[in-house]
């Protein structure tokens, strides 16, 4: 076989080759079924026990406490954007929105087609290059919930600290960063994820909600727009994306087999650091977006002095069989992401590559 690519896409992006290669053993005949996954009715107790084992091992690998539902929909994170201020945001009410990148200006402008969302903070005045400081945050009892965005993929910077809303409901769109690090789940009322970064392919969204918050939904939304009705069907309402479903759960697997997050969080940070390194001992050869403190375990954000030189950095790296490494479309430059499945191997001929690259060069 061909040498596995490194691969630093930002999403879809790496997933681990060990469940790819389960996944191919059972593709045809999924444990004795003599069919796939994907040939399955959604209602059979083989697909069930794939289901309710993903479940389970999510709620387990986060410690998730038995007040939270998790529940597997479609539309990407992007349509969490709208589901949450169409279930929880009325006509006039305000909502308080940290503001750290792209994804938050995306998530904002759904809220406004449903009341008042506003800046509590915004980092935008120096080009999302931080996470705005704890200090700096004021929020609103009257407020609906207050959104953030835990790692912000296409600036490279990341929540460390998570601030205390006390009673308004904090909800996080952890799309790039969850299942990387330990997160204490109780502190939010509403966590979601597409899945194509951390989690498995894309297709499925996950959503770990607070029970109480099931509540307060509106009761005007769609049937199928509408939290509850997946809650009350184990996200069975309708066929979920069972392959993607099956994925996920064969992912978690593996984190499992890994030594569960911690032993994952510690590899992101090693795997993170050589790059950081090979970039802060570069005597400004190629210099990071994010501020040292605001930086991303996951998405390593950086460019080099001279326009020309980085077109030819890019180049190179991808003719040495690096892929991925383009800055997004909106802010050019590069970056690497350095998600769970990334294996460190990656990530040290990354770092040798740029290192071989300024030697050439400077
Ligand atoms: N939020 C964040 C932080 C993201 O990185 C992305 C996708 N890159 C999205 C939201 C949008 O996700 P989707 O494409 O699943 O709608």
């Amino acid at each position: 076989m061909k040498q596995r690519a490194y691969n630093f896409n930002a999403g879809p992006s790496a997933l681990p080759l060990a469940v790819l290669e389960k996944a191919q053993k059972e593709f045809v005949d999924f444990q004795g079924t003599g069919m796939s996954v994907m040939e399955l009715s959604h209602r059979s107790a083989a697909y069930e026990e794939v289901h309710n084992q993903a479940i389970s091992r999510l709620k387990s690998l986060l410690s998730i406490p038995d007040q939270y539902e998790v529940l597997f929909l479609q539309g990407g994170a992007s349509l969490q954007f709208s589901m949450i201020p169409m279930n929880f945001l009325s006509a006039g009410q305000q909502a308080g929105y940290i503001m750290t990148g792209s994804w938050s200006e995306k998530a904002i402008k759904e809220a406004e087609l449903f009341g008042k969302p506003y800046h509590i903070a915004s980092s935008k005045k120096n080009q999302y290059r931080t996470i705005p400081a704890l200090s700096e945050l004021t929020f609103n009892e009257q407020d609906a919930y207050v959104h953030l965005t835990s790692n912000n993929t296409i600036y490279g910077t990341q929540w460390k600290e998570f601030p205390e809303t006390g009673n308004i409901p904090l909800i996080a769109d952890m799309s790039s960063d969850i299942l990387s690090r330990p997160i204490d789940v109780s502190r939010f009322a509403l966590i979601y994820a597409g899945a194509q970064k951390n989690l498995g392919p894309s297709g499925v969204t996950v959503v770990i909600i607070r029970k109480d918050l099931l509540e307060k939904e509106n009761s005007d939304a769609p049937t199928m727009l509408k939290y509850s009705t997946h809650a009350k069907t184990n996200s069975l309402f309708h066929t979920p994306p069972t392959f993607g479903i099956y994925m996920l759960g064969e992912v978690l697997r593996w984190v499992e087999e890994q030594g569960g997050i911690d032993v994952i969080t510690q590899k992101n940070e090693e795997k993170a650091k050589i790059i950081y390194d090979t970039i802060d001992q570069s005597h400004g050869f190629y210099y990071g977006h994010a501020e040292k403190d605001s930086r991303s375990l996951m998405n390593i954000t950086f460019r080099l002095n001279d326009e020309d030189l980085e077109k030819k950095f890019l180049t190179e790296a991808k003719e040495a069989g690096f892929v991925g490494l383009n800055g997004h479309r909106s802010v050019g430059g590069c970056r690497a992401s350095t998600y769970n499945a990334v294996p460190f191997e990656a990530c040290k001929a990354l770092s040798e590559f740029m290192g071989e690259f300024q030697q050439k060069n400077s």
